[in-house]
């Protein structure tokens, strides 16, 4: 654990890389590195055919495979698992809300649930309590 950053490291990285690619507006999206049009409009295909709705869950979260199943079929049957959830907390009412929602991964592997606020973006104002909380944990 003392390898991994604090908050105020993670928010000097995204302002430096703010200011390298001449770009502000990227800060809105706090430490995700992506918005929420992109969660919310893909799914995860490895490259074994399995599906989920982020690549960045385990394999418990796998709801398909394509090479067992067209992909139509697939997204049909499991429409509400492979639409990413809705944030609850300072994520769903942060003012960048319209096109941020945090990492839901971030929220799983340090909170326990994908629903919670993104504990590593320095915008949630519970995200210092929440993460060191993590990082100190036996
Ligand atoms: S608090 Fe949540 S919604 Fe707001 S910028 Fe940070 S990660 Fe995005």
């Amino acid at each position: 654990m003392e390898l991994a950053p604090s908050i105020d490291e993670i928010r000097y990285v995204y302002e430096l890389r703010a200011e390298k690619m001449n770009n502000p507006a990227m800060l809105s999206l706090g430490s995700s590195a992506i918005g929420k049009n992109y969660c919310e409009t893909t799914i995860n295909v490895s490259a074994e055919g399995n599906v989920k709705y982020c690549g960045t869950f385990g394999d418990n979260l796998i709801i398909g495979n394509v090479r067992h199943k067209n992909i139509l079929d697939i997204w049909e049957e499991n429409k509400e698992k492979l639409v990413c959830p809705k944030p609850k907390g300072p994520c769903a009412i942060c003012a960048n809300s319209s096109f941020c929602y945090g990492c839901r991964a971030n929220a799983f592997y340090f909170t326990g649930d994908e629903k919670n606020s993104d504990p590593t973006c320095w915008l949630n104002p519970d995200a210092r309590l929440v993460y060191e909380k993590y990082l100190r944990r036996p």
